[in-house]
Protein backbone atom coordinates (compact mmCIF):
# COMPACT_ATOMS: atom_id res chain seq x y z
CA UNK A 1 0.00 0.00 0.00
CA UNK A 2 0.96 3.57 -1.04
CA UNK A 3 -0.20 6.68 0.28
CA UNK A 4 -1.52 7.19 -2.91
CA UNK A 5 -3.66 4.41 -3.20
CA UNK A 6 -5.10 5.65 0.36
CA UNK A 7 -5.98 9.41 -0.94
CA UNK A 8 -9.14 8.08 -2.33
CA UNK A 9 -11.06 6.15 0.35
CA UNK A 10 -9.74 8.39 3.53
CA UNK A 11 -8.73 11.81 2.37
CA UNK A 12 -8.36 13.20 5.31
CA UNK A 13 -6.49 10.80 7.14
CA UNK A 14 -4.12 10.44 4.24
CA UNK A 15 -3.33 14.12 4.54
CA UNK A 16 -2.73 14.49 8.33
CA UNK A 17 -0.19 11.45 7.85
CA UNK A 18 1.41 12.30 5.60
CA UNK A 19 1.75 16.54 6.88
CA UNK A 20 2.89 15.35 10.17
CA UNK A 21 5.83 12.98 8.39
CA UNK A 22 6.90 16.05 6.05
CA UNK A 23 6.72 18.90 8.76
CA UNK A 24 8.44 16.51 10.95
CA UNK A 25 5.63 16.74 13.68
CA UNK A 26 4.60 13.09 14.12
CA UNK A 27 3.05 12.55 17.58
CA UNK A 28 3.68 10.22 20.19
CA UNK A 29 0.60 8.24 20.05
CA UNK A 30 -2.28 7.93 17.51
CA UNK A 31 -5.49 5.81 18.01
CA UNK A 32 -6.57 4.31 13.78
CA UNK A 33 -10.29 3.30 14.75
CA UNK A 34 -12.78 2.03 11.80
CA UNK A 35 -14.50 -0.95 10.94
CA UNK A 36 -12.18 -2.87 9.40
CA UNK A 37 -9.40 -3.45 11.71
CA UNK A 38 -7.19 -5.29 8.49
CA UNK A 39 -7.18 -1.82 6.73
CA UNK A 40 -6.40 0.14 9.77
CA UNK A 41 -3.04 -2.41 10.54
CA UNK A 42 -1.67 -1.77 6.77
CA UNK A 43 -2.04 1.64 6.96
CA UNK A 44 -0.16 1.49 10.29
CA UNK A 45 2.63 -0.20 8.92
CA UNK A 46 2.59 2.01 6.10
CA UNK A 47 2.76 4.82 8.09
CA UNK A 48 5.75 3.32 10.11
CA UNK A 49 8.26 2.23 6.47
CA UNK A 50 7.43 5.56 5.46
CA UNK A 51 8.86 7.24 8.81
CA UNK A 52 11.84 4.36 8.38
CA UNK A 53 12.01 5.07 5.04
CA UNK A 54 15.95 5.85 3.83
CA UNK A 55 14.97 7.94 0.75
CA UNK A 56 10.90 8.70 0.98
CA UNK A 57 9.45 10.86 -1.51
CA UNK A 58 7.76 13.67 -0.05
CA UNK A 59 6.21 11.24 2.87
CA UNK A 60 5.74 8.15 0.29
CA UNK A 61 8.39 5.47 1.07
CA UNK A 62 10.86 4.54 -2.01
CA UNK A 63 10.27 0.55 -1.46
CA UNK A 64 13.27 -0.13 -2.03
CA UNK A 65 15.72 0.67 0.40
CA UNK A 66 16.74 -1.61 3.40
CA UNK A 67 14.28 -0.42 5.76
CA UNK A 68 11.56 -0.32 3.36
CA UNK A 69 12.51 -4.07 2.38
CA UNK A 70 13.02 -4.80 6.07
CA UNK A 71 9.76 -3.43 6.82
CA UNK A 72 8.05 -5.52 3.62
CA UNK A 73 9.48 -8.79 5.45
CA UNK A 74 8.71 -7.44 8.66
CA UNK A 75 12.34 -7.74 9.72
CA UNK A 76 12.79 -4.72 11.47
CA UNK A 77 13.77 -4.38 15.22
CA UNK A 78 12.42 -0.85 15.53
CA UNK A 79 8.60 -2.13 14.26
CA UNK A 80 6.73 -4.38 17.10
CA UNK A 81 3.02 -5.46 16.38
CA UNK A 82 1.41 -6.36 19.40
CA UNK A 83 -2.18 -8.90 19.20
CA UNK A 84 -4.24 -9.79 22.35
CA UNK A 85 -3.45 -12.99 23.91
CA UNK A 86 -6.67 -14.70 23.73
CA UNK A 87 -9.46 -12.73 24.54
CA UNK A 88 -7.57 -9.58 25.76
CA UNK A 89 -4.02 -7.64 26.03
CA UNK A 90 -2.57 -8.48 29.20
CA UNK A 91 -0.53 -6.57 31.30
CA UNK A 92 2.15 -8.97 31.18
CA UNK A 93 2.49 -8.25 27.18
CA UNK A 94 2.72 -4.11 27.80
CA UNK A 95 5.59 -4.51 30.11
CA UNK A 96 7.27 -6.57 27.78
CA UNK A 97 6.60 -4.26 25.15
CA UNK A 98 7.87 -1.41 27.04
CA UNK A 99 10.96 -3.33 28.09
CA UNK A 100 11.20 -4.49 24.25
CA UNK A 101 11.43 -0.69 23.90
CA UNK A 102 14.23 0.39 26.12
CA UNK A 103 16.72 -2.34 25.30
CA UNK A 104 16.25 -2.32 21.29
CA UNK A 105 15.88 1.22 19.30
CA UNK A 106 19.97 0.55 18.73
CA UNK A 107 19.36 0.70 14.48
CA UNK A 108 17.81 4.37 14.51
CA UNK A 109 15.60 6.76 16.64
CA UNK A 110 12.58 5.93 15.71
CA UNK A 111 10.60 3.10 17.15
CA UNK A 112 7.10 2.59 16.43
CA UNK A 113 4.63 0.37 17.89
CA UNK A 114 1.24 -0.82 16.71
CA UNK A 115 -1.78 -2.32 19.50
CA UNK A 116 -3.63 -4.50 17.46
CA UNK A 117 -7.59 -4.27 18.72
CA UNK A 118 -6.55 -2.05 21.36
CA UNK A 119 -9.73 -1.98 22.85
CA UNK A 120 -9.03 -5.88 24.47
CA UNK A 121 -6.38 -3.99 26.83
CA UNK A 122 -7.37 -4.62 30.19
CA UNK A 123 -7.26 -1.89 32.57
CA UNK A 124 -4.47 -3.11 33.95
CA UNK A 125 -2.53 -3.23 30.48
CA UNK A 126 -3.81 0.03 30.17
CA UNK A 127 -3.06 1.95 32.83
CA UNK A 128 0.93 0.59 32.33
CA UNK A 129 0.63 1.87 28.73
CA UNK A 130 -0.69 5.46 30.06
CA UNK A 131 2.58 5.81 32.65
CA UNK A 132 4.42 4.93 29.62
CA UNK A 133 2.87 8.00 27.47
CA UNK A 134 3.62 10.60 30.08
CA UNK A 135 7.15 9.86 29.28
CA UNK A 136 7.90 7.94 25.83
CA UNK A 137 10.73 9.12 25.38
CA UNK A 138 12.30 10.77 21.55
CA UNK A 139 11.25 8.77 19.01
CA UNK A 140 8.98 6.12 19.73
CA UNK A 141 4.99 5.83 18.18
CA UNK A 142 2.54 4.17 19.75
CA UNK A 143 -0.52 2.86 16.96
CA UNK A 144 -3.49 1.89 18.63
CA UNK A 145 -6.05 -0.10 16.53
CA UNK A 146 -9.61 -0.57 16.91
CA UNK A 147 -12.90 -0.95 15.78
CA UNK A 148 -14.23 -0.04 19.20
CA UNK A 149 -12.52 2.69 20.52
CA UNK A 150 -15.38 3.90 22.95
CA UNK A 151 -14.02 0.74 24.84
CA UNK A 152 -10.84 2.25 25.52
CA UNK A 153 -9.96 4.54 28.74
CA UNK A 154 -10.95 7.78 28.75
CA UNK A 155 -7.44 8.75 29.53
CA UNK A 156 -6.03 6.90 26.97
CA UNK A 157 -8.23 8.60 24.58
CA UNK A 158 -7.16 11.52 25.68
CA UNK A 159 -3.11 11.24 25.31
CA UNK A 160 -3.52 10.16 21.83
CA UNK A 161 -4.65 11.74 18.70
CA UNK A 162 -7.60 9.79 17.37
CA UNK A 163 -7.78 9.17 13.59
CA UNK A 164 -11.48 7.91 12.45
CA UNK A 165 -11.07 6.02 9.28
CA UNK A 166 -14.32 6.34 6.71
CA UNK A 167 -16.08 2.72 6.69
CA UNK A 168 -14.67 0.12 4.34
CA UNK A 169 -16.35 -0.56 1.36
CA UNK A 170 -16.31 -4.69 1.57
CA UNK A 171 -17.80 -5.23 -1.48
CA UNK A 172 -15.45 -3.82 -3.47
CA UNK A 173 -12.69 -5.37 -1.82
CA UNK A 174 -14.35 -8.71 -2.03
CA UNK A 175 -14.83 -8.06 -5.93
CA UNK A 176 -10.88 -7.31 -6.34
CA UNK A 177 -10.15 -10.39 -4.16
CA UNK A 178 -12.03 -12.86 -6.23
CA UNK A 179 -10.14 -11.62 -9.44
CA UNK A 180 -7.49 -12.01 -8.01
CA UNK A 181 -7.76 -15.21 -6.25
CA UNK A 182 -10.16 -16.65 -8.94
CA UNK A 183 -12.89 -17.53 -6.68
CA UNK A 184 -16.43 -16.58 -6.22
CA UNK A 185 -17.52 -13.40 -5.01
CA UNK A 186 -19.62 -14.78 -2.08
CA UNK A 187 -16.55 -16.93 -0.92
CA UNK A 188 -14.15 -13.63 -0.85
CA UNK A 189 -16.33 -11.50 1.10
CA UNK A 190 -16.94 -13.50 3.93
CA UNK A 191 -14.05 -14.65 4.29
CA UNK A 192 -13.15 -10.85 4.19
CA UNK A 193 -15.72 -10.99 7.13
CA UNK A 194 -14.44 -13.91 9.20
CA UNK A 195 -10.76 -13.55 8.88
CA UNK A 196 -9.66 -10.19 10.98
CA UNK A 197 -6.57 -10.24 8.33
CA UNK A 198 -5.92 -10.23 4.94
CA UNK A 199 -3.46 -12.93 4.92
CA UNK A 200 -5.73 -15.34 6.73
CA UNK A 201 -8.16 -14.34 4.51
CA UNK A 202 -6.41 -15.20 1.18
CA UNK A 203 -5.01 -18.55 3.01
CA UNK A 204 -8.77 -19.65 3.96
CA UNK A 205 -9.57 -19.15 0.16
CA UNK A 206 -6.91 -21.90 -0.78
CA UNK A 207 -8.38 -24.42 1.68
CA UNK A 208 -10.63 -26.37 0.94
CA UNK A 209 -11.70 -26.18 5.26
CA UNK A 210 -13.18 -23.20 4.16
CA UNK A 211 -15.42 -24.12 1.19
CA UNK A 212 -16.17 -26.87 3.35
CA UNK A 213 -17.06 -24.86 6.07
CA UNK A 214 -19.63 -23.06 3.38
CA UNK A 215 -21.48 -26.04 2.80
CA UNK A 216 -21.52 -26.79 6.56
CA UNK A 217 -23.20 -23.59 7.36
CA UNK A 218 -25.96 -24.32 4.40
CA UNK A 219 -26.56 -27.36 6.08
CA UNK A 220 -27.15 -26.05 9.19
CA UNK A 221 -29.70 -23.39 7.56
CA UNK A 222 -31.06 -26.06 6.08
CA UNK A 223 -31.63 -28.66 8.92
CA UNK A 224 -32.89 -25.27 10.78
CA UNK A 225 -35.45 -24.84 8.61
CA UNK A 226 -36.69 -28.17 7.57
CA UNK A 227 -36.20 -30.51 10.35
CA UNK A 228 -34.84 -28.57 13.43
CA UNK A 229 -35.92 -31.31 15.51
CA UNK A 230 -32.44 -32.69 14.19
CA UNK A 231 -30.16 -30.16 15.18
CA UNK A 232 -28.49 -31.60 17.73
CA UNK A 233 -27.84 -34.65 15.71
CA UNK A 234 -26.58 -32.91 12.92
CA UNK A 235 -24.02 -30.81 15.42
CA UNK A 236 -22.73 -33.99 16.79
CA UNK A 237 -22.42 -35.89 13.51
CA UNK A 238 -21.63 -32.75 11.16
CA UNK A 239 -20.99 -29.64 12.58
CA UNK A 240 -18.23 -30.42 15.91
CA UNK A 241 -16.14 -32.95 13.46
CA UNK A 242 -15.32 -29.32 10.96
CA UNK A 243 -15.36 -26.72 13.71
CA UNK A 244 -12.75 -28.18 16.52
CA UNK A 245 -11.26 -25.65 17.91
CA UNK A 246 -12.64 -22.44 19.14
CA UNK A 247 -10.90 -20.46 16.15
CA UNK A 248 -12.93 -22.96 13.63
CA UNK A 249 -16.03 -22.47 15.85
CA UNK A 250 -16.07 -18.69 15.60
CA UNK A 251 -15.81 -18.73 12.22
CA UNK A 252 -18.80 -21.30 11.56
CA UNK A 253 -20.53 -18.97 14.17
CA UNK A 254 -20.13 -15.87 12.21
CA UNK A 255 -20.90 -17.28 8.86
CA UNK A 256 -24.13 -18.20 9.98
CA UNK A 257 -24.54 -14.86 12.07
CA UNK A 258 -23.69 -13.13 7.98
CA UNK A 259 -26.87 -15.56 6.53
CA UNK A 260 -28.86 -14.65 9.56
CA UNK A 261 -28.72 -10.62 9.26
CA UNK A 262 -29.18 -11.13 5.11
CA UNK A 263 -32.26 -13.03 6.37
CA UNK A 264 -33.43 -10.11 8.65
CA UNK A 265 -32.62 -7.64 6.01
CA UNK A 266 -35.09 -9.64 3.84
CA UNK A 267 -37.51 -9.69 6.18
CA UNK A 268 -37.63 -6.02 7.40
CA UNK A 269 -37.11 -4.77 3.76
CA UNK A 270 -39.55 -5.07 0.81
CA UNK A 271 -37.34 -6.05 -1.85
CA UNK A 272 -34.61 -6.62 -0.82
CA UNK A 273 -32.08 -9.01 -2.36
CA UNK A 274 -29.48 -11.10 -0.22
CA UNK A 275 -25.79 -10.44 -1.19
CA UNK A 276 -24.40 -12.78 0.15
CA UNK A 277 -25.11 -17.30 -0.17
CA UNK A 278 -26.62 -15.78 -3.67
CA UNK A 279 -27.12 -19.50 -4.64
CA UNK A 280 -29.38 -20.44 -1.64
CA UNK A 281 -32.30 -17.87 -2.55
CA UNK A 282 -34.79 -20.61 -2.21
CA UNK A 283 -33.75 -21.83 1.25
CA UNK A 284 -33.42 -18.25 2.18
CA UNK A 285 -37.40 -17.70 1.13
CA UNK A 286 -38.22 -20.76 3.24
CA UNK A 287 -36.11 -19.83 6.03
CA UNK A 288 -37.43 -16.08 6.42
CA UNK A 289 -41.16 -17.67 5.71
CA UNK A 290 -41.92 -19.22 8.68
CA UNK A 291 -40.20 -16.65 11.02
CA UNK A 292 -40.73 -13.47 12.82
CA UNK A 293 -38.57 -10.53 12.51
CA UNK A 294 -38.03 -11.16 16.49
CA UNK A 295 -37.23 -14.96 15.91
CA UNK A 296 -34.54 -14.22 13.44
CA UNK A 297 -33.29 -11.13 16.02
CA UNK A 298 -33.15 -13.58 19.02
CA UNK A 299 -31.20 -15.96 16.68
CA UNK A 300 -28.51 -13.53 15.97
CA UNK A 301 -28.50 -12.49 19.80
CA UNK A 302 -27.80 -16.20 20.80
CA UNK A 303 -25.27 -16.57 17.98
CA UNK A 304 -23.50 -13.00 19.46
CA UNK A 305 -23.93 -14.81 23.03
CA UNK A 306 -22.22 -17.82 21.63
CA UNK A 307 -19.41 -15.88 20.00
CA UNK A 308 -19.16 -13.95 23.70
CA UNK A 309 -18.71 -17.65 25.34
CA UNK A 310 -15.78 -19.39 23.22
CA UNK A 311 -13.95 -15.66 23.65
CA UNK A 312 -14.56 -16.32 27.84
CA UNK A 313 -13.37 -19.69 26.98
CA UNK A 314 -16.10 -21.81 27.44
CA UNK A 315 -15.88 -25.20 25.32
CA UNK A 316 -16.50 -24.98 22.09
CA UNK A 317 -18.75 -28.07 21.77
CA UNK A 318 -20.50 -27.13 24.73
CA UNK A 319 -21.01 -23.42 23.26
CA UNK A 320 -22.40 -24.81 20.17
CA UNK A 321 -24.64 -27.79 22.16
CA UNK A 322 -25.98 -24.68 23.82
CA UNK A 323 -26.65 -22.55 20.84
CA UNK A 324 -28.35 -25.74 19.52
CA UNK A 325 -30.88 -25.70 21.92
CA UNK A 326 -31.59 -22.02 21.85
CA UNK A 327 -32.09 -22.15 18.27
CA UNK A 328 -34.40 -25.07 18.66
CA UNK A 329 -36.35 -23.24 21.08
CA UNK A 330 -36.40 -19.94 18.95
ZN1 LIG B 1 12.58 3.27 1.45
Amino acid sequence: MRFQDLVESQTVISKVIQNSIVMNKVGHAYIFSGDYEPFLIETAQLFAKALFCESPEGAEPCGVCRNCRRMDSKNIVDYIEVEPDGASIKKEQIQQLLSDLSLRGAEGDRQVYVIHQAHKMTTQAANSLLKFFEEPGVGKLAILVTTQPQLLLPTIRSRAQQLAFRPIDRTKLAETMSEELACTYDMAYLALTVYPKWEEAKEALHQEWFVQAYGLVVQLIEVLTKRPQELILFAQEKWLGHFKGRNEMRVGLELFEIWLEEALNMKVRDSYTPKIFTNEASLYGEFVQNRSVQKIARAIESVHDAIRRLEANVNPQLTFERLSFDLQKG
